[in-house]
């Protein structure tokens, strides 16, 4: 039987996966087009896509459901299958898994902006996060990622959904840029005050992911002021593989595996617990990382 997730990160650190959007991309998917459909339409290709990750090394899989909220898939007129979309999403991954990884069950921004900032009121945010949650954790998730977000308020709503629909782990992510005053989120949140709001919203692993403008170097400095604000919680970290270029009208990330690899011993040194990769990461990246990531 597969430990809890906290207990065994207790004893060592976790290597998480790479990117799922861009990968989809490499085997097919169309730019613009809906990831999350591919849980009912090719569940082949997102299982190979889990099974690449499983045998880099991957000791957490995350599911193909970042876009998976009521909200966003209303964008693709998907919204009424987003039960189904995202208890797939769950069950394609834990088939996968098994037991020699950890499920994350992935949530992504809701797609439009909170009051006062924005028109959708907390109430209708929450709910969307909540049917995901719901959904994900029916189908097999061992816990919850909260990723890419940049406002700690909507943040706290995913995590409030979440908990309530049961999520026996929560983990909690945001995306940092570089400023002139510092690493902040797109709403200019300091790494200190987003860590601050996940944990008092019930996180219990917070972190970052797929930054701005972010190198390795500026990821292993982030994962300091991680580390300071998070009091002993841990940490994740999972940057995203470089910023995307375009080249010859193909977007490509610069950042090497080898670099990823140079990286990890280095983020963990910092203090971080999880380490993995977010867009433009591979599997070739998750593999890399591996023997850094002492098991
Ligand atoms: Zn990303």
């Amino acid at each position: 039987m597969k430990a809890s997730l906290l207990d065994e990160l207790s004893r060592r650190p976790l290597l998480g996966d790479g990117a799922t959007g861009t990968q989809l991309q490499s085997m097919g998917l169309a730019p613009g087009a809906c990831g999350e459909r591919w849980n009912l339409d090719h569940p082949d290709r997102v299982r190979e896509l889990h099974r690449r990750y499983l045998a880099a090394g991957s000791d957490l899989l995350t599911t193909n459901s970042f876009g998976g909220t009521t909200t966003v898939l209303a964008g693709h007129g998907l919204d009424a299958q987003a039960r189904a979309i995202n208890a797939a999403a769950a069950s394609l991954a834990r088939e996968i898994a098994g037991d020699r990884a950890w499920v994350l069950g992935d949530i992504g921004p809701f797609g439009g902006m909170l009051e006062p900032f924005g028109d959708v009121a907390p109430e209708a945010a929450e709910a969307a996060f909540r049917a995901q949650a719901e959904a994900l954790l029916a189908g097999g998730a061992d816990a919850l990622l909260v990723e890419t977000m940049s406002d700690p308020a909507e943040m706290e709503l995913a995590l409030r959904a979440g908990r309530s629909a049961g999520a026996p782990v929560l983990l909690a992510t945001y995306a940092f840029q570089k400023t002139a005053v510092g690493y902040r989120t797109m709403m200019g949140t300091t790494a200190a005050e987003a860590v601050r709001r996940a944990r008092e919203a019930g996180a219990d692993i917070v972190g970052a992911n797929c930054g701005t403008e972010l190198s390795l170097a500026d990821y292993e400095k982030l994962t300091a002021e991680l580390v300071a604000a998070a009091g002993g919680v841990p940490v994740i970290v999972q940057p995203n593989a470089g910023s995307p270029v375009i080249r010859d009208g193909r977007i490509s990330y610069a950042e090497s595996a080898a670099e990823f690899a140079a990286a990890a011993p280095r983020l963990l040194a910092a203090g971080a617990r999880i380490v993995g990769g977010c867009c433009g990461s591979t599997p070739d990246h998750i593999a890399a990382m591996r023997p850094q990531v002492k098991r």
